[in-house]
Order: structure tokens, then sequence, then C-alpha cells
């Protein structure tokens, strides 16, 4: 009997990593960082041997969904990795900005430790960039929304856009077992039907078994139109009394829809003698990405690219690559909007904006992502009046704006109606979400739905299907 083993975004929303095991052939599904507080996991061992693994299949590029690739083929994978063009790419420069992270991040620790004479105890890095550029070395297979690939006499896998970010997609695995043909569906992580930038989520269609994410399985959104007239008016709001914004951004595709809704206001004139600042270098590398692959676009977008409009590109946009540039962006003293990473304010360049602005009650601060418990971003929502940063402290007076429809992850009513597409679902396992959200979404699936079977993943659980 076919098995599926959750090494990874079970009971939690990190580190997703399923392997499944049909007819002697082990194909992993996606192989993600553990984040927050369970990161120390993605240094144990995977659980499995990395050389037996025959396929890997990425979903999307997010790090907790691809971030242990790397540890994967350093620790002896060898198989064919299959995912959509778009994800490859975006994954070569997630990968590289990690592997960035990782080593800058155990230096501070040797330096640290060396000082005390303890550096023999620091932990080596996760990965470093040969072991990236290792990764893109191994076969990699593209594959198409909506044409199934054979991998065998008796397995078969076909991608579907899954609405999420750039080159999402959900899987269907197709596989025989004896006489019986059986289908399994990995949402991987799911958006919605109508996106601002990327196609929106397909409709399902026939399965048996559905492994579905439940980050948001507790809750239902804002609507998006709710969301950008509130971003727009406190954009407003802080350029009419002479102040400047920050917004922290996840550099993939929540950046992108910033850009998108401020080039409507540019082009509205909105934004007059507004100087809008995108100062994130990974930031601008995956901007081009959404420009390099047209056909990942809804078709709005899709037609302005196709047309050499850049979608995402206005009159008062700078782009700052260097680090000379990002501190000159301080002598713009108004009129200013900086989008800069990290979307959580856990580190990049967005806390030296901080420190310059963050203590004007002139300027604001919106956050257009969901700030995750123990990050300053959170702290700050929470109303904590001081914040430090390289040990200087600096008073929270800026207005904070909170905008929480921008969400790349379906609610629990999107999923619920997606549920609702397929035929023939008989059992439901519910992944990547903590277990109060993924309770919450068993309780609604059952609520709605009667004749299935709801299960909640535990970790390493063998699960027959
Ligand atoms: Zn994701």
């Amino acid at each position: 009997m076919a098995t599926v083993v959750s090494y990874g975004a079970a009971g939690t929303v990190t580190g997703s990593c399923h392997l499944l095991e049909a007819n002697g052939i082990k194909t992993l599904i996606d192989c993600g960082m553990f984040q927050g507080s369970v990161e120390d996991k993605s240094y144990e061992p995977f659980g499995f041997d990395p050389s037996d693994i025959d396929y890997l299949i990425l979903t999307h590029a997010h790090i907790d969904h691809i971030g242990r690739v790397p540890k994967l083929v350093k620790e002896g994978f060898n198989g064919v990795i299959i995912a959509t063009e778009a994800t490859i790419d975006v994954a070569y420069i997630m990968l590289q900005d990690a592997a960035k992270i990782l080593i800058e991040e155990y230096n501070i620790i040797y330096r640290k430790a060396q000082r005390a004479g303890e550096e023999k105890s620091v932990r080596q890095p996760l990965y470093d960039l040969d072991d990236v550029e290792n990764t893109f070395s191994k076969t990699i297979r593209f594959a198409r929304y909506n044409q199934k690939i054979a991998l065998c006499d008796f397995l078969a896998i076909t991608f579907h856009q899954a609405g999420h970010i750039l080159g999402s997609a959900f899987v269907e695995v197709e596989f025989t077992e004896g006489e019986t043909d059986k289908k399994v569906v990995f949402s991987g992580d799911i958006g919605n039907k109508k996106r601002l930038v990327v196609d929106g989520l397909e409709n399902g269609f026939y399965t048996n078994t559905l492994y579905i994410e439940s980050t948001y399985g507790d809750r239902l959104h804002k609507s998006i139109d709710e969301s950008i007239k509130e971003f727009k008016q406190a954009i407003i709001e802080t350029i009419d009394r002479g102040g400047n914004v920050m917004i922290p951004s996840f550099a993939l595709e929540r950046t992108q829809e910033i850009l998108y809704i401020l080039k409507q206001m540019s082009e509205n004139k909105e934004l007059e003698n507004v100087n809008v600042f995108l100062d994130s270098p990974l930031a601008i590398k995956a901007t081009e990405l959404y420009n390099k692959h047209p056909f990942f676009l809804n078709e709005e977008n899709e037609k302005d690219v196709l047309e050499l409009e850049n979608p995402f590109t206005f009159k008062n946009l700078n782009l700052t690559q260097s680090v000379e540039q990002s501190i000159a962006i301080n002598n713009f003293q108004d009129n200013t909007i900086i989008i800069a990473g990290s979307g959580m304010c856990t580190g990049g360049r967005i806390l030296q904006h901080f420190k310059h602005r963050l203590w004007n009650p002139a300027n604001s601060l919106i956050f257009v992502g969901y700030q995750v418990e123990g990050t300053l971003g959170r702290k700050i929502i929470d109303g904590t009046q001081f914040i430090s940063i390289h040990k200087e402290k600096i008073a929270v007076r800026a207005k904070i704006y909170t905008i929480n429809g921008f969400s790349a992850h379906g609610d629990q009513k999107d999923m619920l109606d997606w549920i609702d597409t397929f035929n023939g679902i008989e059992n439901i396992y519910l992944i990547h979400g903590e277990n109060y959200q993924a309770r919450a979404f068993k309780d609604a699936i059952k609520a709605r739905f009667d004749n299935v079977k709801v299960h909640i993943v535990k970790e390493r659980e063998h699960i027959y299907i």
C-alpha cells in the first residue's frame, strides 16, 4: 500500500516535507526550512535517506517549502527535481539569499564564541553558496500547468495553478496499485480565485485523497478591495500631513502587489512629487522574474508585460541596489515612500529606516503582511513604545497601520469552496497549520461535507492511502 509520511509542516506551518512512497518509487513533495520557534529542527537529520529519493517536487519557492533542498543535496539526493520554470528561477535567488543569511549568522555567532574561547561548539551553517549551486546542477524537469508528466508506467504527476505566488502549483499524483488507480492531491500553499498579480487558484477535479494546508483554516480575511482602499488612504493621509511612509514587505508577491497598487495611484496622479523607493536587492531581483514570466501572471498583468509596459514600474519609482544608495534615502525628508525588507522586520534595510523615521509622529509604518509572534513587527503592532536597533533605543511614534487583507493564502471560506470543487474525495489530511488552526479547519470541513474523513497529520505518522 502507498504511504505518505510528513517530515515537516505537520502540526506547524513551516518545514514542508512530505514523502510519498508508491510501488517502491519515493517522491518527496517540498523540502522546506523550519522557521520561527522551530528553526532548530532544520539542522536535525531528515528522518529518511536523501539518496533514496527518486523525485523531488517543488510546489513553490517560499523558503518554508524549498529551504532545506541544498541540505538534501549535500546529504546525497541525486534524483530529479520537478517544478515550474518560474519556481526554479525564484528558488535560485531565494536559496542564494538564504545561504548568505545562514553564513552571516554563522560568522556573528562564531566571532562571539571565539571571544569566549568556545568556537569549537559552534554549529556549522546549514549550507553555503556552493551547496546552492550544486542543487541547480541536478537534473531539473520543468512542469507546465495541466500537462501530465509520466514518471514511470504506474506514476504520473500534473501541476495546476495554485494562485499563491509566481510559479506556484498544487500537484496531482496518479498511481496504480494492482488493479486500482488512485489519486492524491497535495495543495502546497493555495491562494484564491482572484489575485492582484498572478493567476487565480484553479478549481479541483477528481481525487480520492487531498492533502491541504490549513494556515488560515481558522479565519476569514478582509476583502482585497477593502484592503486596497485602506492602504491608499494610509498613504494619502501621511503624505498630506507632510510625513513619510515605511512599508516592510516580503520580496515575493507582496512587493509586486504593492508596486501594482502604487502604479495605479501614480497614474491617477495621487502620488505627485512623491518618491517611491524599492530598497531591497532581493525584491528587485524577484520583480525582474515577474517580468520574465508573464504567462504566470493574471490576464491584465500578462498583457502589460507582453506589450512591453512593465506593470511594476512607474515614474516615481526608484530601485536602490547598493548600500550607498540605500543610505542616501535618508536625505529625502518628506514625500517619501520606502518599501524594504524584511517583511517581519527581523533584519534587512527596513531597520535602518526605522532608526531615521520611526520616532517621528508625522511618519507612518504600514504593515501589509502577517507578523509572526516573537518578531519585531509583531512587537510594534502589539504597541511597544520603544524598540532597540543595533543597541540604540528608538521611540515608536510613527502612526502604525495594519492592513490584513493582502494574504497570499486563501482563508477558511476560500479553502472550503475549493474543496467543494473536487469530486470523489474520501479522505482529507490537514497539514501546514498550527494545531489550533487545523482543528478549527477540521470542524469547518466536517460541518460542510458529510461523507469525508478528516485527519490532522502528525509529524512522521505513516498515512496509508
Ligand atoms: Zn507559500
